[in-house]
């Protein structure tokens, strides 16, 4: 039984791994990073150091702050590296196949009393539970993109988590400062259920030729008050994961409405993921980002 959790494990070293991570050391957690690699793990936190040296130079983050964070962090080369967390997050990409190999590879080398939870965007957790050799010991713990900034976590119960396993999750949430909301296990919970369909919309009325790229968003940023454009929301969370979300969204619930925009699939089908590669709806390889239609 754990009273407490000390040393948190992150399973992918990608934009929300390594945020994860950061907020994890930042409350004074003992953090443990891995990926496919040790060198795709350590790319991470080296990107993840990158990131923080900006805010420091930007007076956003003391140079102390900065290095105790680091010095909480270490990084592994599998999954043996991870046997001595308390709490294990998987935050490799949203494909159900790749999370449920993954469970599989950790469970036998995890401590029996260790807790599991899936940064997962839309996947079951009770179906990712069932992969597991703990379903008691799993739950989801959703955060939002950018981790540092970004308030809320959604916390997800799958079918068999037990009410101490929860009541873990929801502390380590309140230790790292951030609000926690409670969602059912329904394809994408609450926050993805309702922004993925209308980014997915703002795809279509692009697809449509009812407005350009720049068009759309300027329309929503100036005329909704949102503080991104869906365009440009869906290129920081990545293409290929607004692409799967809405894949889970409209085989989950069977309804035509979360059709997939086919412009989106031909975006992720030419590797156009957003940001992180260097181009989706905006070219950001200049200095700046300019509309690709
Ligand atoms: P990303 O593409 O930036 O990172 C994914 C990482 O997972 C990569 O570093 C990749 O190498 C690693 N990975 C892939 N297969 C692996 C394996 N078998 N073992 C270990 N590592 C592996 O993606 P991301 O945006 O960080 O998303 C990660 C998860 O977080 C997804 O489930 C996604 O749905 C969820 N999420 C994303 C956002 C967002 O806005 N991007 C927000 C909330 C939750």
């Amino acid at each position: 039984m754990i009273e407490q959790l000390e040393t948190i494990g992150v399973i992918g070293a990608g934009q929300m791994g390594s945020g994860i991570a950061q907020v994890s050391a930042a409350a004074g957690y003992d953090v443990v990073i891995a990926d496919i690699s040790l060198e795709a793990a350590q790319a991470g936190l080296d990107r993840l150091k990158t990131q923080m040296q900006k805010a420091v130079d930007a007076g956003r983050m003391q140079s102390g702050d900065r290095d105790a964070i680091v010095a909480r962090i270490s990084v592994a080369g599998g999954m043996d590296g991870l046997s001595g967390c308390d709490l294990v997050i998987e935050a490799a990409s949203e494909n159900e196949a790749v999370k449920r190999k993954i469970f599989v590879e950790l469970c036998p080398v995890l401590k029996p009393e260790a807790l599991i939870a899936s940064n997962t965007s839309s996947i079951s957790i009770t179906r990712l539970a069932a992969a597991t050799d703990r379903p008691e010991r799993f739950m989801g713990i959703h955060f939002m993109n950018p981790v540092p900034r970004m308030k809320l976590v959604e916390l997800v119960r799958g079918i068999a988590t037990a009410d101490e396993v929860f009541d873990l999750a929801r502390a380590y949430v309140d230790r790292l400062g951030k609000t926690s909301t409670v969602s059912e296990d329904f394809p994408a919970f609450i926050v993805n259920r309702i922004l993925l369909p209308m980014i997915n919309e703002a795809i279509y009325t692009l697809y449509e030729g009812v407005g350009s790229v720049e068009a759309i968003d300027t329309a929503m940023k100036l005329g909704a008050n949102h503080p991104m454009g869906p365009l440009e929301l869906a290129d920081f969370i990545g293409l290929d994961t607004c692409l799967a979300i809405m894949q889970v969204l409209h085989d989950g619930l069977a309804d035509s409405k979360y059709r997939p925009c086919p412009l989106l699939v031909k975006y992720v089908e030419a590797g156009w993921l957003g940001r992180k590669s260097g181009r989706g709806f905006y070219d950001y390889r200049g200095e700046t980002p300019v509309p690709t239609r």
